[in-house]
């Protein structure tokens, strides 16, 4: 039988590749973006009592309506902007999710949708298997910055999406206040709406505030924001995250929403609602991660890569141009088998592959850890 792919270009993504060389080759995986510390004692607790409790059962589509009070309060204490939980937030099975339901509510075939390349990998495979097309726009080391005046040319009569990301995996780059004035003032008067994928919201440094798209009041009508509980409390493996977006845009995203995964773990929402009541919990996140951010770049110091500044996310950028001509990918292959340190190749995550011998690495994990990736590292 005949199967005609709708995602030719799909295959076994680098992050599999990578974690199966590093189990091989018995390496230090930075590689995948996740922790290899455990969430909160008492958070667990939490989800095992509400199991106790008996809510194993479907919790309700939306989400549990206690969850999704506690994000509204939190959006209003971090961003000061109102936010109805009952009409506009929606839980999700994680990030990616939210991501997918945001791209197939809204875009039919042939609609536009301009991605900043590079970009998470899930974005435009969910644009092309909707039948959607992905505009680029490439974002170049070792600052990618954004020319807004370059991303209004894309622009036109087809565009019905453009997702943005900040803190930015991979590059660990944030979007400023300037950014998002000038996204709120290109936009105004079209009907294109933005996926603003904030999972990484905790995760920014040196005390920079977290330019969230709901602060901003042209954006906000438009945008569907996406988080990650994953990312904030240390437990990606659980898949559960969450969309803000108006009224009329969440009724859309539900339609999707309810026949794709329908509803969440319930008792891992009835957990989060408790745990959230705390926001010391995500409020020392920034702290805690930048410790790890400068310990690792301490270990790192006495090798010959050459770091790129990480603003955000848990990732690091590092230049091996001045030491080897390979290929991105040979390279982190290369860095696995040979020095036991495992990366990943930052040309997979542009559309053309573009190589600028830069590898990221993953610092969401314990000092020892650390120390031992650069300790293997100054072999180099
Ligand atoms: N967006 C970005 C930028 C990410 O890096 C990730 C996780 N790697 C996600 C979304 C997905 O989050 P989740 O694990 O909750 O699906």
């Amino acid at each position: 039988m005949r199967v005609d792919s709708k995602l030719p270009r799909v295959g076994t993504t680098i992050f599999t590749v990578m974690s199966a060389l590093a189990a091989e080759h018995d390496a230090i995986n930075l590689s995948q973006g996740f922790p290899n510390f455990e969430p909160s004692e008492r958070l667990q607790q939490l989800v095992f009592e509400a199991m106790r409790n008996g809510l194993n059962q479907y919790a309700p589509m939306p989400g549990l309506l206690a969850l999704r009070q506690q994000i509204a309060e939190k959006i209003a204490l971090l961003y000061g902007v109102s936010v109805d939980p009952v009409q506009e937030v929606t839980i999700t099975a994680g990030g990616t999710q939210a991501i997918f339901s945001a791209i197939v509510a809204f875009v039919r075939p042939g609609d536009e949708v301009i991605l900043l390349e590079p970009c998470y990998d899930s974005y435009r495979p969910s644009v092309e298997a909707v039948g959607g097309i992905p505009v680029i726009y490439t974002l170049i080391a070792p600052d990618f910055k954004i020319n807004w005046q370059e991303v209004m040319h894309l622009i036109g009569p087809k565009t019905r999406m453009i997702c943005i990301n900040t803190p930015v995996n991979p590059t660990g780059a944030v979007l400023s206040d300037a950014d998002m004035r000038a996204l709120e003032t290109l936009l105004n008067g079209t009907d294109v709406l933005v996926m603003s994928d904030e999972v990484y919201e905790h995760l920014i440094y040196d005390g920079v505030e977290h330019a969230s798209a709901l602060r901003y009041p042209g954006l906000r009508v438009r945008t569907l924001a996406v988080y990650s509980f994953g990312k904030t409390y240390h437990c990606t493996g659980w898949k559960v995250g969450y969309c803000v977006a108006p009224p009329a845009l969440t009724a859309e995203f539900r339609k999707i929403h309810q026949f794709n995964v329908f509803s969440v773990n319930h008792p891992v929402q009835a957990a989060f609602a408790e745990f959230m009541k705390e926001p010391t919990e995500y409020t020392n996140l920034p702290q805690f991660y930048q410790r790890k951010r400068d310990f690792f770049a301490d270990c790192m110091a006495q090798t010959r890569l050459k770091p790129l500044p990480s603003y955000g996310t848990y990732f690091q950028l590092y230049d091996y141009g001045h030491l080897s001509n390979e290929p991105d990918i040979d390279f982190c292959k290369r860095l696995t088998t040979a020095f036991g340190v495992a990366a990943i190749p930052v040309s997979v995550f542009y559309s053309d592959g573009r190589d600028q011998k830069i590898i990221r690495l993953c610092f969401a994990k314990t000092e020892d850890l650390l120390t031992a990736a650069g300790e293997r590292l100054r072999k180099l």
